[in-house]
């Protein structure tokens, strides 16, 4: 059973990470960073704790 820290909202199912019952993070802090030169967007922006659920 996952226990979710209600400071960090995520909707990324598929992460490993993901609550299964609602939309919150398991992990206590994630990381967060980017994969471009100059970010400008929120689609520049990621979780870099993401791991893809098996
Ligand atoms: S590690 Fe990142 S992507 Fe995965 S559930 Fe937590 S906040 Fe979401």
């Amino acid at each position: 059973m996952d226990t979710p820290n209600r400071s960090i909202e995520c909707t990324v199912d598929q992460c490993r990470y993901h609550c299964s019952d609602c939309d919150y993070c398991s992990l206590n802090t994630v990381r967060i960073g980017t994969h471009e030169m100059n970010p400008t967007e929120k689609q520049c922006v990621d979780c870099r704790s993401f791991e893809v659920k098996y």
